[in-house]
């Protein structure tokens, strides 16, 4: 299966899209999203950071 993700472009953290799981420090929205060939994947949505509303522990 597909997994997309959506980065916020020059945000300040890293985002991890090297894996398909949840496992982003800003804790993406998980979307299903059907593909040009109908497949269905995933689509991960990532949140841009600046560290203040989310601070990480
Ligand atoms: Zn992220």
């Amino acid at each position: 299966m597909t997994t997309l993700h959506v980065v916020p472009i020059g945000d300040q953290v890293d985002h991890d899209t090297s894996t398909a799981d949840v496992d982003c420090v800003c804790g993406p929205e998980v979307r299903p999203a059907t593909q040009a060939d109908g497949s269905v994947g995933w689509l991960l949505v990532h949140h841009s950071l600046d560290g203040r509303e989310h601070a990480s522990p």
